[in-house]
């Protein structure tokens, strides 16, 4: 079980990074797909495979870039955390299970819904609704009833959320759509 938890947390640690890159590039209204490696933004140096090992490289170059000592932010390394916290708590309660598969896409959509408001203050549509639709269609595993289910709390989440009134009317209608900024 150990050697489990340590495992689901190295790949959320993986996973924090991954989400860190993602959602700066589309800040930055920059492809994240594809071979494009990354670099420090201060010199342009690319990173080595060792540079991107999540906590371990900020923790080694203790938060400086190897080539010109630019801060990294400390954001990365406790992104990175996060996530592997989470993963290790989503594994350890679910198990290997669809439902497991369901909270983790929740708990990626959260995370990187919540980069994209922290840095930008924006909060964009693909990363909002997609991790629901992939939820969604992941219930249908778990029957009819499970998908229904699922179905219905998305409804009464969206109702809520574009009604003038609702938990989500200030986010629609007063900011026009975009993140409550920070
Ligand atoms: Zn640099």
């Amino acid at each position: 079980m150990t050697e489990f938890l340590i495992t689901a947390g190295i790949f959320g640690a993986c996973m924090g990074s991954f989400l860190n890159v993602v959602a700066h590039r589309s800040i930055q209204n920059k492809p994240w797909w594809g071979n494009e490696r990354s670099i420090c933004e201060a010199c342009g140096h690319v990173l080595g495979f060792f540079e991107l090992i999540p906590v371990i490289s900020w923790l080694i170059l203790r938060g400086r870039c190897k080539n010109c000592g630019a801060k990294i932010s400390v954001r990365y390394i406790l992104v990175e955390l996060i996530c592997a916290a989470m993963a290790v708590m989503i594994v350890r309660r679910w198990g290997l299970s669809w439902a497991c598969l369901v909270v983790s896409v929740g708990a990626c959509s959260i995370i990187i819904n919540s980069l994209t408001d922290i840095e930008a203050g924006d909060v964009f549509d693909m990363f909002a609704i997609t991790p629901g639709v992939i939820a969604l269609i992941i219930r249908l595993a778990g029957g009819k009833s499970a998908f229904l289910d699922g179905l219905t709390g998305a409804l009464i989440g969206w109702g809520n959320l574009t009604r003038r009134n609702g938990l989500g009317g200030r986010y629609v209608h007063v900011r026009n759509g975009r993140g409550i900024g920070l």
